[in-house]
């Protein structure tokens, strides 16, 4: 299962930049095209954070929807796959969003 792998791979970075604080929250931009369930990572995330630093908390998984340029109708377009061709009947459309997955933001705990 690739979200498992993903979300392995999320958890031991936000471990490694908490140095021993605890993770308050976890936000990451997951783009429609880029082939990760968000769902997936949501749900794995709970097993593979259990007794890390980032056991307790929140994953906040903001949805990047595929957007796609024209090339020959010079317009933007949604599509919900790479290979989605535009409406107006051309193939020549290439990615312009949705194929992200970006770690967005780690908020660790206040230690005064
Ligand atoms: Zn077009």
């Amino acid at each position: 299962m690739h979200e498992l792998a993903v979300t392995c791979s999320i958890v031991r970075h936000v471990v490694r930049a908490a140095r021993g604080r605890t993770v308050r929250a976890i936000t990451l931009e997951i783009g429609q095209l880029c082939g990760v369930r968000p769902e997936g990572v949501a749900f794995c995330f709970p097993e593979i954070a259990r007794g890390t630093s980032a056991a307790a908390a929140r994953l906040d998984i903001r949805r990047i929807a595929g957007r796609g340029y024209c090339e020959s109708c010079h317009s933007e377009v949604p599509i919900a796959e790479r290979t989605a061709p535009c409406p107006c009947g051309s193939s020549r459309v290439h990615t312009v969003a949705g194929e992200e997955l970006t770690l967005k933001s780690i908020a660790f705990e206040y230690i005064p």
